[in-house]
């Protein structure tokens, strides 16, 4: 057998996005351009499976029990492969008084709503692979926050951080506030080559992040990384100089946004003037708060870098004006003074 033929021809794309979220990643991926969404549930990338996509809001279905259907059968252990995405953090039912926290659809013998975390407690142990999707489904998020009723989480602080797929993957967090629809689509991507047989499963840091997109900070990645490097900062939101006088957390966040860009290569926070307030991370948002106050390492790492920064920024003044002034035998006058001698030797 060849590793093609290992590999997996059709996968479902089990997407509940009842978590406690405000649905933004599901809008968001509908902005994905590598590769569309569409393409790929059309069949339009080659060396994927066919993907069979249950998403409410990009659904074909009239929705209700016609879209549950599923969801259901997986839940009974009667659909073939499916990777589960989880959009939303998970409440801690077991603290829900008399009621329950978020639910999706009811049961159909006791009419009672059946909660998020029962369709996790039964479909993520038959995933082939479990996807959280952005800061909730990743880490908690804004629900999370100190002072929330829900005791809400991430995937991975719900299941395990050790949990493992029926398909041998650990959970993939691709987080976001929302996500960047593009590094979803590429981590979706490079989960169904993988399912197909083409492609070693993607790696992970040890926060379950893909590597690739999560390695590199925002500052690193920043279009106006030259400002800070030259001492130069902004002091309202309309400057382009660097805002991290204001705001920004870019130079201790991992996220590639700057560099990607949000929607076709446009945009990217502190690229269009947002500062970062750290979307990403793990400590979201408590960590980064009061948003729009200087980070407290801030104050010194700027203080240290102005007198550095403001002697370079001279030099290159000087050099630049330089550089901006032809040689002096671009003429036309009778004399060629540019220094060629025919009669040279070494
Ligand atoms: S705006 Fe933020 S990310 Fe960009 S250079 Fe300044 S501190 Fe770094
Ligand atoms: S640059 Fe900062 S605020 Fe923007 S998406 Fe990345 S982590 Fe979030």
């Amino acid at each position: 057998m060849t590793e093609r033929d290992r590999g997996l021809d059709e996968v479902h794309v089990l997407w509940i996005s009842e978590g406690m979220s405000c649905d933004g990643d599901t809008v968001s991926v509908t902005a994905a351009a590598q590769p569309p969404i569409e393409d790929v549930v059309a069949g339009l990338v080659p060396g994927l499976p066919t993907v069979h996509l249950h998403n409410k809001v990009l659904s074909p279905t009239v929705g209700g029990e016609e879209f549950l259907a599923p969801f259901r059968a997986a839940a009974r252990g009667e659909l073939g492969p499916f990777i589960l995405v989880i959009e939303g953090s998970i409440p801690n039912e077991k603290i829900n008084g008399e009621g329950y926290w978020t639910s999706f659809g009811n049961d159909p013998e006791t009419g009672q709503p059946l909660t998020l975390n029962w369709w996790i407690d039964r479909l993520a142990p038959r995933s082939w692979a479990a996807v959280a999707i952005g800061t909730c489904a990743t880490n908690g998020g804004i629900h999370a926050m100190a002072g929330n009723p829900t005791g809400c989480m991430g995937l991975a602080d719900y299941l395990g951080w050790d949990f493992t797929s029926s398909g041998g993957l650990p959970i993939v967090n691709v987080p976001g506030c929302p996500v960047q629809p593009d590094n979803f689509m590429e981590t979706l991507t490079w989960l169904l080559h993988h399912a197909a047989g083409s492609a070693p499963p993607p790696p992970l840091d040890e926060l379950l992040r893909p590597q690739w997109l999560f390695g590199k900070t925002v500052h690193e990645g920043c279009d106006r990384a030259g400002y800070y490097e030259q001492g130069d900062f902004a002091g309202d939101y309309n400057s382009p100089k660097c805002q991290v006088k204001i705001g920004c957390w870019g130079p201790v966040v991992n996220c590639n946004v700057p560099k990607r860009g949000w929607m076709g290569g446009i945009g990217g926070c502190p690229n269009v003037g947002g500062i970062c307030i750290g979307c990403t991370m793990p400590g979201f948002p408590d960590k980064f708060m009061p948003f729009m106050d200087m980070p407290p390492g801030g104050s010194l790492s700027s203080m240290m870098v102005k007198p550095y920064g403001a002697f370079i920024r001279r030099m290159r003044g000087i050099t630049n004006r330089t550089v901006n002034t032809e040689p002096k035998w671009r003429h036309n006058r009778e004399a060629l003074t540019s220094g060629f001698d025919p009669a040279w030797r070494p």
